[in-house]
């Protein structure tokens, strides 16, 4: 069968409210301001990781709010706070009986995250969920149990991990404007189809299996009717 690797977090599952109010509890405790819940997404929508953005709010200790984060950021409590994308899991039920579905992340918490998708009732769908180990390593596609999957198909996701995933490992990228990244920084590091919602999912991999698989998509044909390069 062939492989379809989804990524969770911005893809699955929407995390702005979980993402956002535990930036805001932490820097909070530290008395310094907040940025708004649309400024803090304008910041990471172009490319900046939560970390990267305390440069916009002079006076925060970085060392004492990465480490506040990290422990924050995948306790069960503040995944709590995640909900599926409309449509989510009723889409991956669908794909499941003709596709290999497989889940990779870079959370750390292997538990956590199983118990996540247990209470969302997700875990079922996928035939391996792939998680960042002890180990440290620099993509997801040097997680262990990663060269080992069926080579091919597509990789779903919203942010440059997910394109590098994809062309490390041979796979077609499809990624989602609507998650941590916009449409428009998604395309400037290479993606070549980029759609708005989930539910154009189906439609773009039937179009792509029916010209031969995801290989050919790139020659153009099969994607003429959905979004790619657009919606920026
Ligand atoms: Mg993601």
């Amino acid at each position: 069968m062939t492989p379809i690797i989804f990524d969770l977090d911005g893809t699955l599952i929407d995390v702005s409210a979980r993402h956002y109010s535990l930036y805001r509890s932490v820097i909070s405790e530290q008395g310094v301001e907040a940025l708004t819940p649309d400024e803090y997404w304008r910041h990471r929508r172009a490319g900046e990781s939560t970390i990267d953005l305390l440069a916009a709010t002079p006076g925060v200790d970085v060392e004492r709010f990465t480490e506040a984060w990290m422990e924050g950021i995948e306790r069960p409590d503040w995944l709590a706070l995640d909900e599926p994308y409309d449509g989510a899991i009723e889409i991956i039920k669908a794909l499941q009986p003709e596709y290999e579905l497989v889940l990779i992340t870079l959370r750390r918490d292997r538990a956590a995250l199983m118990g996540q998708l247990d209470a969302l009732r997700m875990r079922s769908y996928f035939r391996d969920v792939i998680c960042h180990g002890p180990e440290l390593v620099s993509g997801k596609h040097l997680l262990q149990g990663v060269a080992e999957l069926t080579p091919g198909g597509y990789a779903v996701g919203d942010t440059e991990a997910d394109i590098e995933l994809a062309s490390e490992t041979g796979r077609r990228a499809i990624c989602l404007s609507y998650g941590v990244r916009s449409g428009c920084y998604l395309a400037s590091r290479g993606a070549e189809t980029v759609i708005g919602t989930l539910r154009e999912l189906p439609e773009v991999i039937n179009a792509a299996e029916r010209s031969g698989g995801p290989a050919d998509v790139d020659q153009g044909v099969a994607l003429r009717n959905v979004h790619t390069r657009a919606r920026f």
